[in-house]
Order: C-alpha cells, then sequence, then structure tokens
C-alpha cells in the first residue's frame, strides 16, 4: 500500500540510486461524468450540477432535462460547503428526506 507520508522505496534509473519518492496529487481532470463521479456528485443533469458553484438549474417539462440560467450569479462551492453538505447527506436517516438533501446539494453520499 502506498504511504504519502513515508514515500515507496525507488531506484533513479540515470545514477541506479535508491531514493524515497513522495507523491502528492495536485490536480486531476477528466469528462463531466468521470468528474462528478470522482467528486460524489450526483450528475451533470442535477439542480446542482456545477462542481465550481452552488447555481440551481429548473427541469424542462416536457424532456426532463435541466437547465442553468445564464445570467445566475451563484456562490463559488468550496471545500467547507462540500464537507458540510457531505455530512447533512450521511447524518440523515429519514430515506426521503435524504433523498431530498441529494437534489438539494447535487451530492451523493
Ligand atoms: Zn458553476
Amino acid at each position: 500500500m502506498l504511504n504519502i507520508i513515508e514515500g515507496i522505496q525507488c531506484i533513479d534509473g540515470r545514477t541506479n540510486e535508491p531514493f524515497i519518492l513522495r507523491a502528492h496529487l495536485l490536480t486531476w481532470t477528466g469528462d463531466v461524468p468521470a468528474l462528478s463521479k470522482s467528486l460524489n456528485l450526483s450528475g451533470h443533469n442535477s439542480y446542482k450540477g456545477c462542481r465550481f458553484c452552488m447555481i440551481k438549474g429548473t427541469c424542462h417539462p416536457s424532456n426532463k432535462h435541466i437547465y442553468y440560467p445564464s445570467s445566475a450569479l451563484c456562490n463559488i462551492r468550496n471545500h467547507d460547503d462540500t464537507i458540510n453538505m457531505g455530512k447533512l447527506i450521511e447524518e440523515e436517516t429519514n430515506k426521503d428526506r435524504k433523498d431530498e438533501v441529494i437534489r438539494e446539494t447535487g451530492m451523493i453520499s
């Protein structure tokens, strides 16, 4: 198992000397479905499908797709927001209320 703090033993291919490799994830990317899954978002067609802000979409009555108003000014979704929304979902024991919180936050547990 990779231990980020202690690192792992490696060999420098150029010098053949051993060294401890400590790797840190700085960023990642992917398409919207992959990022939604890795960030525990409920998807790009959810009411709060933006991973950067708290914009709320509206459901089109005929095709049931979610559309987002282009003129809306929204609060940025920060780390604490994400943690607190995750806690709300995890702590909710009533299934109907939990589903409602998932819809409201755009996150899954
Ligand atoms: Zn946004």
